[in-house]
């Protein structure tokens, strides 16, 4: 039987409680930049560095997707990168290379 992809919308997804995610621990402002070049360039990989090493990571990407956040770093990801990010799949895939980058 082929496998199906389903969007990430359409999947059952447990939502978790968050407890002191590291977000939660930094400044709020560093995950919603002002732009994504300059100074907005350096936040965003900033954040996306700290996404990297949460444990909700997965979690928090899917949940961004499905409440169709529009703005700040969730799960890792800018709006561009969830714009392109259409599957569960794709949300697992996308964290695990932000997590095996971060490790180089
Ligand atoms: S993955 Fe989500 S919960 Fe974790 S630090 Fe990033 S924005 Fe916060």
């Amino acid at each position: 039987m082929a496998r199906t992809k389903r969007p990430v919308d359409r999947q059952a997804v447990t939502i978790i409680q968050v407890k002191d995610p590291l977000c939660a621990q930094t400044d709020p402002e560093m995950f919603f930049p002002s732009d994504s070049k300059g100074d907005g360039y350096t936040t965003t990989k900033y954040a996306k560095d700290i996404c990297a090493q949460c444990d909700y990571t997965v979690q928090c990407l899917i949940t961004a997707i499905m409440n169709k956040e529009e703005y700040g770093i969730w799960g890792g990801s800018s709006p561009r990168d969830r714009r392109a990010i259409k599957t569960r799949t794709q949300a697992i895939t996308f964290v695990k290379k932000l997590k095996d980058e971060r490790k180089k």
